[in-house]
């Protein structure tokens, strides 16, 4: 897959501008410490993504009486506002409170600069269970940033994904690891990053380069309604998987499709509880893995981190060979796009019972997987001299 990319990338050069352009490799470095303190000073995670930060434009009891607009406002110029607290709500598929997470996501991103959003909305059948019929809505939410001049051309990008629903049962479930945490980090990196991405696109490097974009998918129905088989599961990820292989970009390049256009797909889900272990999962891509790892160190070493005294979250030490969580990474894994997951093992000890809620956070762990994720992606992405 890594050959991939840039022989993709000749080619459409050469069809659009008639010209032979030979294309960078993608950038896939790593920041320095000092480049690395550089970005965490620009944007702090916290107090945005303290599980106990509240201000009075986002908190969770008042987000469904606001518009959108109110929320990024935020009533005050320059406010910070909570990214993490209001989506520490029950968020089952087709919930009123679904809709007021989308609506607070849809909110974030149309707050940042130059970033498209798209849904995709369908209807499923589900087992029967309890008040809910046969057939559900489900809607995933899907933001890119396309680098300049690719417009109506195949793009290339690196797919960040978390999935947004939350059980359905036990009544009240929250799921603040099941996947309010990471939700609410791709939010945090959106914003943190959207400004040197641009500033890179708009110098002379990224004008002769072919960059690499940046895709954020919130993904519905990734819960089993009432037990998890392969029908009732991963709803989201198998409709969207399924409509993107079939989606063809551009007419006159044939077989090449939307799935086609992921770089890598990065899923995390179950972060945010103290003294994570997430190890390697696939061979193909431990190079990814162990630049994750890499960055930690990094982040670690220029003290950035605050679960200090914990071994490392990326256990580079364990590829598992044989193993694998099932996850929204599956339907797109089966079509041959190259996967990370970013998932515990063992799972969070709060995993699936009432307990996953702000109370059991780590916020320190939060704050880290922030800092290390959006570390991780600013060198993969080449922002390291646009900070
Ligand atoms: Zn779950």
């Amino acid at each position: 897959m890594i050959g991939r990319s840039p022989i993709i990338c000749g080619v459409f050069k050469l069809l659009a501008f008639a010209t032979v352009v030979t294309c960078l490799p993608p950038q896939r470095s790593q920041l320095t410490e000092s480049q690395l303190s550089a970005l965490v000073d620009s944007h702090p995670p916290f107090p945005a993504l303290n599980p106990n930060y509240y201000t009075t434009a986002t908190t969770a009891s008042n987000l469904s009486a606001q518009s959108v607009s109110d929320r990024i406002g935020g009533g005050n110029a320059g406010e910070t506002l909570a990214l993490l607290t209001p989506m520490l709500i029950p968020r089952a598929p087709g919930s009123d409170n679904a809709t007021i997470i989308r609506d607070f996501i849809k909110g974030h991103f149309h707050g940042l600069s130059n970033w498209t959003a798209f849904t995709d909305g369908f209807t499923a059948t589900v087992p029967e269970y309890g008040g809910i019929p046969g057939a559900l809505n489900f809607t995933n939410l899907i933001f890119r940033l396309t680098p300049p001049g690719t417009d109506h051309l195949p793009s290339r990008y690196l797919t960040l994904v978390a999935h947004y629903d939350s059980k359905i049962s036990p009544f009240g479930f929250i799921g603040a690891t099941d996947s309010a945490v990471p939700c609410a980090i791709l939010m945090y990196l959106a914003e943190s990053l959207t400004p040197h991405i641009l500033k890179r696109w708009k110098s002379d490097l990224g004008a002769i380069s072919d960059d690499t974009g940046l895709q954020i998918i919130f993904m519905d129905g990734e819960e089993a309604l009432v037990q998890w088989t392969d029908q009732d599961s991963l709803y989201g990820s198998r409709h969207l998987a399924q409509l993107w292989e079939s989606e063809k970009k551009v007419a006159q390049f044939g077989r090449l499709s939307t799935l086609q256009e992921i770089d890598l797909f990065v899923l995390l889900d179950l972060l945010g509880a103290a003294s994570p272990a997430v190890p390697c999962f696939f061979e193909i891509t431990s190079w990814a893995c162990r630049g994750l790892a890499e960055t930690e160190r990094r982040v670690r070493n220029a003290g950035l981190a605050k679960a200090n005294g914990q071994k490392p979250f990326i256990r580079t030490d364990s590829v598992m060979k044989n193993a694998f969580v099932d996850d929204d990474h599956m339907p797109f894994l089966r079509r041959g796009i190259p996967v990370m997951h970013v998932i515990p093992i063992p799972f969070p000890v709060v995993w699936h019972t009432m307990n996953d809620d702000g109370a059991h956070l780590s916020s320190e762990a939060v704050h880290d997987w922030a800092v290390l994720i959006t570390g991780w992606v600013a060198g993969y992405l080449g922002l390291g001299d646009f900070l």
